[in-house]
């Protein structure tokens, strides 16, 4: 069995080509709301139908959903927006109101989900909790669910070439090669969420126009994904 440092001496592309979905997984106990990214969301049995999500222990959510036993799935489309996924993505509740400046939905049983970017919702209530360590997973048994808005599911690939996270390197080939150098000469990446900084593509979002080098950037201007400013990244 490879433990993560033993991991590390192979390539950790490998792990990209499992295939996940980009869910915001969110609860309510009392007035505390929470929510987080995730990507390892799953269905495990059909009858009953049962969910389960993994949920660190250091995540502001995790004790919310143990106390409430109670959480929803937002399944994330294509369309979400760059702030929905950077403020529920990279930030902590503990720091900041993450529901203050986005619109959502309440349910039946007063648990926020989100329409606008998702293309559907479940509300689940925790069956069962299985601790994995560092982990807890919640098992859910779906207790309700709507389609929200039209869309594409946007999976953890596309997450990660939509919103520029780090992309998997490819078999070597010559234009890959080419590619390569380019990487290692001008592009800057974030120590937090691994979003690429092109200085061909800019961050046009953020007033950074396309040809910009990364030195040029005003030191105001922050990691557009989650919120760092530039002393964290690195050159790729
Ligand atoms: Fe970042």
């Amino acid at each position: 069995m490879l433990n993560s440092n033993q991991f590390s001496m192979l390539s950790p592309e490998i792990l990209f080509d499992i295939s996940y979905g980009i869910y915001i997984v969110t609860s309510r106990d009392g007035d505390t709301q929470c929510g987080f990214v995730s990507n390892t969301v799953m269905q495990v049995t059909s009858s009953p139908i049962q969910i389960v999500t993994m949920v660190s222990k250091n995540n502001y959510s995790c004790s919310i959903i143990e106390k409430s036993e109670k959480f929803n799935i937002s399944v994330l489309s294509k369309d979400v927006s760059k702030e929905l996924v950077s403020t529920f993505g990279y930030k902590s509740g503990k720091d900041i109101d993450k529901f203050e400046s986005l619109s959502y939905e309440t349910d039946s049983r007063g648990l926020p989900y989100f329409k606008q970017g998702t293309v559907a919702m479940l509300s689940c209530n925790v069956v069962r909790v299985i601790d994995f360590g560092t982990h807890l997973m919640f098992v859910g048994e779906v207790v309700n669910g709507e389609k929200t808005v039209e869309g594409k599911v946007i999976t953890y690939k596309d997450f990660r070439e939509i919103f520029k996270a780090a992309s998997p390197k490819n078999a070597p080939t010559f234009q890959q090669k080419l590619n390569q150098v380019k990487m290692e000469k001008d592009l800057y990446v974030c120590n937090l969420c691994g979003y690429v900084y092109d200085p061909e593509v800019g961050d046009p979002d953020s007033g950074i126009a396309p040809g910009t080098p990364f030195e040029d950037i005003p030191n105001t201007w922050v990691c557009p994904i989650c919120g760092v400013d530039k002393s964290n990244f690195s050159k790729k």
